[in-house]
């Protein structure tokens, strides 16, 4: 490796092993971590100190000998832009480089409704009102979470059916707008986006992951690293069949999960308008329902969907996530009940089935965690720029 390389490439370990890192880290602590020897990590310190990338926290005594001084990514000197789409709003939230929110808008609208053009430029009004809170802090990039299939060549949008999108160039439309001219944006799937956080809190973990929204949608975690797939779609649990030949789903196909727990079909069963929030989804069904039916229902047709996942990935851990993370220990049973009549995993010992950290909005949080990585893939191509 040219010696220019190898200093970006370690740079780059010392600012992702601090941001991975669970309990305050040293300089002692990264040579550590990073294999790296004192000296060089000291040096390569330094350089991130002064580019406002890496801070020193408050020293930490430890009995005897000198106070252990923290390290960590720096706080509010960079912002990275996460953007959310979902059927019922607009989210727009600004981090910087510790993950600590700087900033965040957000527009309740009736997506689905919009041509997907007003919605790109309601989407680059949201950015530009978000940096012009923050004027000052050089952006890291924009990552918008959109809910449906993207092509992995161009960031079109192929199917998002809870937006109503068939192949609309998103990315393209998206970049093209004035207000982020000069600025690095992505699309991903909002489902793969919502899972990082959940990988950060459970590194090195396999599980398959289920995320209940207006849609349904997941994710295949192996060993901390997310399952791509061919085309970067692996984890779509929301269209595998639970029921040949059933209720048509919104993708045009019958039978599939979503058309069975998506919020949007649970809120078009019980006679519910897109009014009633995702948070208290169950509650309001429950109304109209037993409780116990309620969640029998959702229960056995994600039952069937887990089992059929794990007997193909060999897993026996479920992470619940979005409507389904505040029911997981009631729907447990129940999915449990469904999983081990048909999990191979289940003759084996038992099956896990967790809820998700509870982050509030995983997608939107993703989305600006994944922002940041052009600063932890390469921080050398920041510190001209930052000094
Ligand atoms: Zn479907």
């Amino acid at each position: 490796m040219q010696s220019t390389h190898l200093r970006e490439h370690n740079l780059s370990a010392i600012l992702r092993a601090l941001a991975t890192s669970s309990a305050p880290t040293s300089r002692a602590g990264l040579a550590k971590l990073t294999g790296l020897t004192k000296p060089t990590v000291s040096k390569l310190v330094e350089e991130l100190i002064d580019a406002e990338l890496v801070q020193e926290g408050t020293p930490l005594s430890g009995g005897t000998g000198r106070p252990m001084v923290p390290l960590q990514p720096a706080e509010g000197t960079l912002l990275a832009i996460g953007l959310e789409i979902a059927a019922d709003r607009l989210s727009c939230l600004g981090t910087d480089l510790a993950g600590r929110e700087i900033a965040r808008r957000e527009v309740r609208a009736d997506v689905a409704a919009q041509r997907p053009a007003e919605v790109v430029a309601q989407c680059a009004e949201l950015v530009a009102a978000l940096r012009a809170q923050v004027p000052r802090l050089p952006l890291t990039g924009v990552v918008a979470a959109v809910p449906g299939r993207i092509s992995p060549g161009d960031g079109r949008v192929l199917s998002a059916p809870n937006l109503g999108w068939v192949d609309v160039p998103f990315l393209r439309a998206l970049a093209e707008r004035e207000e982020l001219a000069g600025v690095g944006v992505r699309a991903q799937n909002d489902n793969r986006l919502s899972v990082l956080t959940e990988i950060d809190h459970r590194p090195g973990e396999s599980f398959v992951y289920v995320r209940g929204s207006t849609g349904v949608g997941g994710a295949v975690v192996l060993g901390g690293t997310l399952l791509d797939g061919l085309h970067g779609w692996a984890g779509e649990f929301g269209h595998t069949v639970v029921a040949p030949g059933g209720a048509l789903c919104r993708c045009g196909r019958r039978g599939c999960l979503e058309a069975y727990i998506s919020a949007h079909a649970l809120r078009s069963q019980a006679g519910l308008g897109p009014e009633v929030p995702l948070e208290g989804l169950v509650d309001a069904l429950a109304r109209s329902a037993s409780r116990t039916e309620v969640i029998g229902t959702i229960g056995r047709s994600l039952g069937i969907a887990i089992a059929n996942a794990l007997n193909v990935l060999d897993l026996s851990t479920v992470v619940l996530s979005g409507y389904l993370s505040p029911i997981a220990e009631e729907i447990a049973p129940v999915v449990r009940e469904t999983v081990e009549a048909h999990a191979l995993a289940a003759d084996i010992g038992p099956i896990a089935i967790e809820r998700s950290d509870g982050l509030a909005d995983p997608a939107l949080h993703g989305a600006a965690r994944a922002a940041l990585q052009p600063v932890f893939e390469d921080p050398g191509a920041w510190i001209p720029r930052l000094r």
